[in-house]
């Protein structure tokens, strides 16, 4: 197999042994920061007396409060004139988190990503727009670096604009693009009005990630375009894109476990879950010089699929990532994720591009309303169709989430579009 990186092919073995190797770098390089330092002493862990990766556990957890309190430099383990760049991490209230990277660890990451581009089949003669937002945010400059890493001709679009995007498209036969979930849609239907086909433009592959999406989603975009779509996952406090990414399997999401150590916990307890189970993502970075960050505890929600993949990678797979436990919602004392509700909605084909969740009290309990955009050619004239519709849908989110939502349909392109990653859920209930 051709691959951009021979870690990419390493056994179990070499994976293991380079792990240690590069975890007893890290604990003595993390050590250099007073909140690490004192931490790891706390522990009577040092980089020579650690010699065991099931020992992984006695290391402390970090929180994003413990990164917010440490902001903006609190981390960094090296000298600040070795830094060359920094990044933070998206949506934040109050102290953003901050990253920085010297030159090698901007590098590594661009190394990375190069991976997993060169893994779905991108090569040096393609031409790749990152439809994404740049500026801070990771999804940017991240992939921008891999991209010409590899040695693609990069067209740096930033977000948004569907006009100058399919200029762009065009004028310079893009073929490869990343793009978030939400905004592939609405990119599609731009083009639809513009009097264009999405199948017809020269893109074969789009990476695709930044926020939750589920596999008839990923279908749907693939449909619209007529390309391939890979699951890109990643966050800025471990680095950002590259941390996991699909292979031309599309069956679950390799975790370069070389330059990082996943681990998938109960959020409640801290305790391993089996391979299979759901649970909370932390990762270790291992290859990181100016802010290592140890079992960071991501929220994301997540597990590892047992068994090994066809492709022949040894690197563990995890499914795609169901949402943040953050995210999850409490109606009617039952636990509801958003990417519950998207997957019943997107096996509707009369379903359009956007929806939204809304969550509501009308003085006696909570409301769960579900605003459903529906494609152009299904809002007919027929009320009772629309009605029949609305029933069938409400009824399978029943059946999903086991609460009953109030399903209002509405004409498409009409709900609200955010600029960045979308917002499915909007929370009116007041606080108890
Ligand atoms: P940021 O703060 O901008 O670095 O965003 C990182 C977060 O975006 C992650 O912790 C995930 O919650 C989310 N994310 C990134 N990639 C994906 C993906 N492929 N699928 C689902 N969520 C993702
Ligand atoms: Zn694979």
């Amino acid at each position: 197999m051709e691959v951009f990186d021979k870690a990419e092919l390493w056994s179990r073995d070499e994976i293991a042994h380079a792990q240690l190797t590069r975890l007893k770098t890290t604990i003595g390089r993390a050590a250099k920061c007073d909140f690490y330092g004192k931490r790891l002493a706390d522990a009577g862990i040092s980089a020579e007396n650690f010699n065991d990766l099931s020992k992984l556990a006695d290391l402390p957890f970090t929180t994003k409060d413990d990164l917010r309190e440490q902001y903006p430099t609190g981390l960094l383990c090296v000298p600040k004139n070795e830094i060359v760049r920094m990044h933070c991490s998206s949506g934040t209230t109050g102290n953003p988190v901050a990253i920085c990277h010297t030159r090698n660890d901007i590098n590594s990451w661009a190394d990375l990503m190069a991976r997993c581009m060169f893994m779905v089949g991108v090569r040096s003669n393609d031409v790749f727009q990152n439809m994404s937002g740049y500026g801070l945010f990771t999804g940017g400059l991240g992939i921008h670096f891999g991209a010409e890493r590899l040695g693609c001709m990069t067209i740096p679009a930033g977000a948004g604009n569907s006009r100058r995007q399919l200029k762009l498209v065009r004028d310079f036969g893009t073929t490869v693009v990343h793009i978030l979930p939400s905004y592939a849609l609405i990119l599609a239907e731009n083009l639809i009005e513009m009097g264009e086909d999405p199948r017809q433009i020269p893109i074969r592959i789009a990476l695709v990630g930044a926020e939750p999406y589920t596999d008839a989603f990923r279908r749907r975009i693939e449909d619209l375009f007529d390309l391939k779509v890979y699951n890109s996952f990643g966050l800025s406090e471990m680095n950002g894109p590259g941390v996991a990414f699909e292979c031309p399997e599309q069956n679950g999401l390799h975790i370069w476990e070389d330059a990082y150590i996943p681990e998938i916990i109960d959020p409640v307890t801290g305790k391993p879950c089996a391979d299979g189970e759901i649970g909370e993502l932390v990762l270790t970075s291992l290859c990181r010089e100016g802010m290592p960050v140890l079992r960071y505890r991501t929220r994301d929600l997540t597990r590892f699929l047992p068994g090994d993949c066809v492709c022949g990678r040894r690197h563990r797979r995890m499914d795609r990532i169901l949402g943040r436990a953050d995210d999850m919602f409490i109606v009617k004392g039952v636990n509801i994720y958003p990417m519950q509700i998207e997957k019943v909605l997107m096996s509707f084909p009369e379903v359009g591009k956007n929806y939204l969740i809304l969550l509501e009290n009308d003085g006696i309990g909570d409301v769960l309303r579900v605003q459903v955009e529906i494609e152009k050619q299904h809002f007919v004239e027929d009320m009772r169709a629309l009605h029949g519709l609305r029933d069938t849908i409400a009824r399978r989110l029943r059946d999903e989430i086991l609460v009953t939502p109030r399903v209002e349909l509405v004409e498409g392109n009409t709900l609200l579009r955010a600029e960045g990653k979308a917002v499915r859920v909007v929370d009116n209930r007041k606080p108890k």
